[in-house]
């Protein structure tokens, strides 16, 4: 079910958003493809801390003065961060960039480390809004899923988090082995009595070099068919919209005004700075797009940082097309789907009136009025495919 409904306007400013990436979690789970990295000794959090500021003094330079409109602190596991990391950080970003008092300040947290004092010293910080990683509502589940809590340690979490910040959002993760669709209906009713007004749910994917990827090659993990996964996709999207937290992404979904504003950025294909290992920014320096990346290994990271001042390892400037497609490929992931006249602005076209016909008759995308056009939740399920075809 696509719900309509008002999402924090699109006024065609998509805003400035800072993303900072603390790469360290105390264990990798096994559909885990993002980078994240596990010490067994204590990680030098002082030395990482003078990188970041020396890293944001060169995103500074690049982007020039900016209004900040977000702030994103992932990982990683950013809540292994002590409190005083994440003031320096903030206080870091604060004197280099204007940041308005009450903009979203967002940071990742695992029920696994989390505790009052620590979450206290984050609100403190400026953290005004956490999201868990709390992935389950059952043992089992969360075993399989290799994560190091329990669900008693989840409900604590989520107690805490809804007691000390403004926000808070947590993410669960379905089409799991064996999964019903009453077993996940039941669970997702479940999470959405602990919600306040934001839930992330992902499908479970088998992502290539993750523990499962082996797993599931030798047969030894079977996950949903697609049309099952299908199935639970959609009772997903008609339990949360029944609820009043309808998607306004392909996997994010709030009461509407409580949508991650950090997130709509990406999506909006707004301006973002990538600050730490592994991090992306899209910035605008001299009009055009450029495309930043960083060195992804902390360590090497960290030495390239001292060495330079920063960690970038790829700077791209992209043309008009490539934006073009960046901004279909982000804005139709989203419910209120993509401004066509940005789109064309960039692309130097329509759409193909053959194939964006073709793609409405097969119910996979559909316009909003002459100005919107976005995919259907039967066309969220083949994204990538839809944008490749409205693409080319
Ligand atoms: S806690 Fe999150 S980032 Fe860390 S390994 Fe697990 S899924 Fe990956």
């Amino acid at each position: 079910m696509l719900t309509d409904g008002p999402l924090l306007p699109d006024t065609g400013e998509p805003g400035f958003g800072i993303y900072v990436h603390w790469p360290f979690c105390a264990a990798k789970c096994p559909y885990c493809d993002f980078n994240s990295h596990v010490r067994h000794q204590p990680v030098d959090q002082a030395r990482f801390t003078a990188a970041f500021l020396r890293e944001m003094d060169t995103m500074r330079e690049l982007s020039g003065p900016k209004t900040v409109t977000s702030i994103f602190m992932g990982g990683g596991t950013p809540s292994l961060m002590e409190p005083a990391t994440v003031e320096a950080i903030l206080d870091g970003l604060a004197a280099r960039w204007h940041v308005p008092s009450g903009i979203e300040v967002t940071m990742e947290a695992n029920p696994s480390s989390v505790e009052a004092t620590r979450f206290r010293g984050y609100r403190a910080a400026g953290v005004n809004r956490v999201s868990l990683g709390v992935q389950a509502l059952n043992d089992p589940d969360l075993r399989f899923l290799g994560r190091l809590h329990d669900v008693a340690d989840a409900l604590k979490a989520i107690r805490l988090a809804r007691d000390i910040f403004p926000r808070m959002s947590f993410d669960l993760i379905y089409a799991r082995p064996k999964q019903s669709i009453d077993a996940w209906a039941e669970e997702l009713k479940e999470a959405i009595s602990y919600a306040v007004d934001h839930l992330s749910l992902y499908q479970l994917t088998i992502e290539e070099g993750t523990a499962f990827y082996g797993l599931h090659k030798a047969g030894k993990l079977i996950v949903p068919d697609e049309e099952h996964a299908a199935t639970l996709y959609e009772a997903t999207q008609d339990i949360m919209a029944g609820f009043g937290m309808p998607a306004y992404e392909v996997s994010n979904h709030a009461t509407p005004g409580a949508e991650s504003r950090h997130n709509l950025t990406y999506w909006r294909y707004g301006d973002y700075v990538g600050i730490g290992p592994g991090a992306h920014g899209r910035l605008s320096p001299r009009g055009g797009k450029v495309a930043t990346a960083t060195e992804r290994h902390p360590e090497t990271w960290l030495t390239a940082v001292e060495a330079q001042g920063h960690g970038m390892i790829d700077q791209e400037d992209l043309d008009d097309e490539a934006q073009a497609d960046e901004v279909l490929l982000m804005g139709l992931r989203l419910r209120e789907g993509v401004d066509l006249a940005r789109w064309q602005q960039l692309a130097g076209r329509d759409p193909h009136p053959d194939r964006e016909q073709f793609l409405i008759d097969q119910g996979f995308i559909e316009r909003i009025g002459n100005a919107r056009l976005r995919c259907t939740p039967k066309g969220m399920l083949v994204l990538n495919a839809v944008v490749a075809d409205l693409a080319s």
